[in-house]
Order: C-alpha cells, then sequence, then structure tokens
C-alpha cells in the first residue's frame, strides 16, 4: 500500500495550495459508501427496506449458511454503471470480487464481498462551486461491496444483539484522491457528490437512515512538504457534523505536531456531543486484510452494448443540463450550477423561464427571492407554495410594463401567502403602473413646476438632480409610473 501512498503524493505536486491554517495546509480525501436503492440485497434476494423488525430480512446467504451461493444482483451493476457515466469515468469491461477478511460478530461469513484491484468505476471527477469558484475532485474509483448487519446494545437487558438485516445491502463505494483543501470545500464536494447519486436515482441519499456515509481522510503539512499522516473520521452522516469533525481534527493534528509529536495513522469517531474526534482504533493496512479473489463470484463482465443501453436510458444529467442552460438560456455557468442543484429545481426553472420566455428573470427570481424564502423556512422547492407557472407569469407582468419591480414583490408577498391569481392581486392591491401618457404627463408637468430649483441645476449639467425629480414623480404617482418612462419623459421635456 506505500505504493498507494507515493501516488498521491506525486498527483498533489503542482495542485493549487490551499488556505492555511496557523501555518498548515489541510489535506483532505473521502470514501463515501452510497447505499444503492435496489429492491434485493447485492448477492441474495432478501429486501433491503429499511426498519424492518431485526432479522427477518435475512435469507441463508446473508446468514453465511454453509452451502449457500452468492448470486449477483444484475440492478446493483447497473446502478455503478450509471454513477461511472455521471462523472465522466471509465467503466472496467472486466472487474472482480474481492474477500475483505475480518472478524466481526456482525459479519457471519468472516469476509465482505468487495472490489479491491479492479474496481468497477475508474477515475473521473466530481465538479462543484466553492463560493464562486469552480473545483474539480477527482475520484481514484467506485467499487461494489455488500454493507455488514449491524451490533444493537440493549442496554435495558445488559446484552448485544445482532441485527442481519442489513447484511448484503449493496453499497458503492466512492473514493476521491485527496484533493480537498479546507472543510468548507469537503462539505461542497459531499454534497455535490450527493446530488448526483440522488439526481441519477440510485441512492435515497438518506444520511439519517445510513445510505450515504462519509469517511473524511484528513492531514495537514507545511505548505510543499511531503504529504502527512492521515486519520481517518468515519460515518459522517450529516453535513453540520462533517464540517465540525474536520474542523476539529485539523486543530487537533496541528497542535499535536506543534507539540512535538507524530500523528500516528489512526481511525476515529466524531462524537456531536463534545463536538471531539476519538481514536478508534489504529488503522489497519490492507494487507491486514488478506484480500484474495472471491473463488465463488465470476469476474463482472460488462459490455460496450450493456453500458450504451445504460447511457440510452439515462435522464439528463446535472453537468450537462447545466451547460445547456448556458447555451439555451445564455445563462452564467454559476447560475447554471446553482439552477441543477436538484432535478426538482431545474425543472422548475425550465417550466417557468418557458412560461414567460425570460430565462434571465426566471433564473433571477428562483435564485433570489424564493430561494431566500425557501431557506428562510426550510422548505424545499417542491414545498413552495408559488408553481413555476405563477413565477412565470409574475415574471411576464413585469416585463410587459404591467407592474413595477417593487410591485412585483408585493405580488410575490401574495403569493407566498397563498393566493394564486397574479392579474387579481395586481387588481386588489392596485399595482398597474401607470401606462397612461397623458396623466402621467400632467404629473410630470406638475413636478417640473413646483421644482424650479431641481429643473435649473438639472439644466446646468447635474444629473443627480433628475433623480430628485423622478423621486417625487413616483412618489406623486404612488409608485405606479414606471421608472424608465418618467425618466424618458423628463429628458425629453428639459431638453
Ligand atoms: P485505505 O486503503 O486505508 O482505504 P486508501 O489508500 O484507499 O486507503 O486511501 C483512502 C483515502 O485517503 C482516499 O480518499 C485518499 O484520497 C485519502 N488519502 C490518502 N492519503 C492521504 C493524506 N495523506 N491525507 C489525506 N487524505 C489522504
Ligand atoms: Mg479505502
Amino acid at each position: 500500500m506505500s505504493e498507494t501512498v507515493n501516488t498521491f503524493e506525486a498527483q498533489q505536486q503542482g495542485r493549487p495550495t490551499g488556505p492555511l491554517v496557523h501555518g498548515y495546509e489541510v489535506i483532505i480525501g473521502f470514501e463515501t459508501h452510497a447505499q444503492l436503492s435496489t429492491q434485493s440485497k447485492i448477492f441474495s434476494r432478501a429486501s433491503t427496506a429499511f426498519g424492518a423488525e431485526p432479522n427477518t430480512q435475512a435469507c441463508a446467504v446473508d446468514l453465511a449458511l454453509p452451502g449457500t451461493l452468492p448470486v449477483m444482483n444484475k440492478g446493483a451493476v447497473e446502478r455503478a454503471i450509471q454513477f461511472g457515466l455521471a462523472i465522466g469515468a471509465h467503466i472496467a469491461p472486466r472487474s472482480i470480487f474481492a474477500r475483505k477478511n475480518y472478524f466481526y460478530p456482525d459479519l457471519p461469513k468472516g469476509y465482505q464481498i468487495s472490489q479491491f484491484e479492479i474496481p468497477v468505476v475508474q477515475g473521473g471527477a466530481v465538479e462543484f462551486f466553492l463560493g464562486e469558484e469552480k473545483k474539480s475532485v477527482r475520484l481514484v474509483r467506485a467499487h461494489l461491496e455488500e454493507d455488514a448487519g449491524k451490533s444493537l446494545h440493549e442496554d435495558f437487558i445488559g446484552q448485544s444483539g445482532i441485527d442481519l438485516n442489513r447484511a448484503g445491502t449493496p453499497l458503492l463505494e466512492i473514493v476521491t484522491e485527496p484533493d480537498m483543501r479546507s472543510s468548507a470545500e469537503a462539505v461542497a464536494y459531499a454534497k455535490e457528490l450527493h446530488k448526483i447519486v440522488t439526481w441519477i436515482g440510485i441512492c435515497d441519499g438518506n444520511m439519517q437512515e445510513g445510505s450515504f456515509r462519509c469517511d473524511a481522510n484528513v492531514s495537514v503539512r507545511k505548505p510543499g512538504s511531503p504529504l502527512g499522516t492521515r486519520r481517518e473520521i468515519k460515518n459522517l452522516n450529516s453535513f453540520k457534523f462533517m464540517q465540525q469533525a474536520i474542523d476539529y481534527e485539523v486543530r487537533w493534528q496541528i497542535e499535536q505536531i506543534e507539540d512535538g509529536h507524530t500523528i500516528q495513522q489512526a481511525t476515529v469517531l466524531f462524537n456531536p456531543d463534545t463536538g471531539e474526534t476519538r481514536a478508534m482504533r489504529t488503522k489497519e493496512d490492507a494487507a491486514d486484510y488478506r484480500y484474495f479473489p472471491d473463488p465463488d463470484l465470476p469476474p463482472l463482465c460488462i459490455s460496450e452494448q450493456w453500458v450504451q443501453d445504460v447511457r440510452g436510458q439515462m435522464a439528463e444529467l446535472p453537468r450537462s443540463m447545466a451547460a445547456r442552460f448556458q447555451t439555451d438560456y445564455w445563462l452564467s455557468d454559476y447560475d447554471a450550477t446553482q439552477l441543477t442543484q436538484s432535478l426538482a429545481l431545474a425543472t422548475y426553472f425550465e417550466a417557468a423561464a418557458k412560461a414567460c420566455g425570460q430565462a434571465k428573470l426566471a433564473s433571477n427570481w428562483i435564485t433570489g427571492e424564493l430561494a431566500r424564502r425557501l431557506n428562510g423556512q426550510d422548505l424545499s422547492i417542491e414545498q413552495s407554495p408559488v408553481s413555476s407557472q405563477t413565477l412565470g407569469q409574475l415574471i411576464v407582468r413585469i416585463t410587459d410594463s404591467t407592474i413595477s419591480n417593487n410591485a412585483a414583490k408585493q405580488v410575490f408577498d401574495a403569493l407566498w401567502e397563498g393566493a394564486d391569481d397574479v392579474d387579481a392581486i395586481i387588481e386588489s392591491k392596485g399595482l398597474k403602473q401607470m401606462n397612461d401618457t397623458g396623466a402621467l404627463e400632467t404629473i410630470v408637468q406638475q413636478v417640473i413646476d413646483k421644482n424650479e430649483k431641481n429643473v435649473a441645476e438639472f439644466k446646468a449639467g447635474n444629473d443627480k438632480a433628475l433623480n430628485a425629480l423622478v423621486g417625487q414623480i413616483m412618489k406623486a404617482s404612488q409608485g405606479k409610473a414606471n421608472p424608465q418612462q418618467v425618466n424618458d419623459l423628463l429628458r425629453r421635456k428639459l431638453g
């Protein structure tokens, strides 16, 4: 495994240095277990449904009864292919299942079936924005494996039990290069990965139920030095804890080094109650697992045709959708990325854009006012009280000059509170802009007559004086005049 470490090292040369913490550079690599959304297990026909009575969903294969044989679940392989295609990876035409040997009560076979030397998905990258900066985290691999069971500590009877319902649940383990340079970047990566697997529908993404679990490998070094020794924080199942755990771990490692200690490679757990990480065991090496090819399973062969078929059935991916939004709707890379945060959001945007024919305005409303409201009440786009059609109608009324931007905010307020007819709201609140030039001209003339000083200043070359006049006219029209029209009229009248 020292070769692997050297490869990581070589690959980190020439990558930009991240933000320093007390003079140290933070290096992070992720291993994520995404539970694949198949009905049955990876090598047996038992159900994968969550929350059943212990041991009601474990068949003879999952219990590792002698004489049973694993049979590969095609749906799990297809989901791995989908993932590989989504992140631009190589799909191995032939990959191998291996036995990872270790003893634990929740692992009745005494080994976990995984992939080791030749994983099914190789390479690829996950791209995302960190603030306004575009990042790309390279993936080493993604491999198929089975989950283990669970130990249940029944405190009330002072005994522990084993629940094998989870044993044999299909997992895709997704491994990155140590490309991340801060806890914020790590969280942004994890969110993007979560978006991809849920978008393509290979994983339900439920972090509380453990469907998407991240292990963060963290080390620190002085810029330009070789990679430091890493510690691996296990099973981070919320984005909030992820950031807290990494920040704590970074501080801890720097303190150790500054105090003259060396970092020992270890597996640690984050305790959300104390906000601290604690060593669970010293980290084992690959050699400790005595990996060898599983003689019960033939090599996994994936034909080019199979890959093409899977590709043909996949919906448009976030990345290509974002690219299309840029060319079709003239949106910036940033806006397009924002709008493809989820399939539901992207669908909402396209529907609103079509309804009003003003993609840029739709984008602004969705990423601005609407996003603010949704976030404020912790709602998802699916729960938005304002439908995409209704938002589209609101935008139409802005572009056809029926209402001003300010009035539009008032209409939006009413829509948010449950009203749904844009024109009826405009009518009942009297928000219609004054588009009657005759009436507007009268007001403009009145304001000009009453404000000789401003008029003189403007004529003397002071453009600011015009704003004062516009303001007066807007007030006199009770906000119903169109500011642009007022501007034009004034300039015309004052020469
Ligand atoms: P293991 O076999 O223990 O799982 P790997 O070699 O597969 O170890 O690496 C696991 C993860 O650790 C990868 O995501 C990799 O990017 C990350 N990693 C490797 N070296 C470092 C390091 N020095 N600092 C931080 N992360 C690292
Ligand atoms: Mg690993």
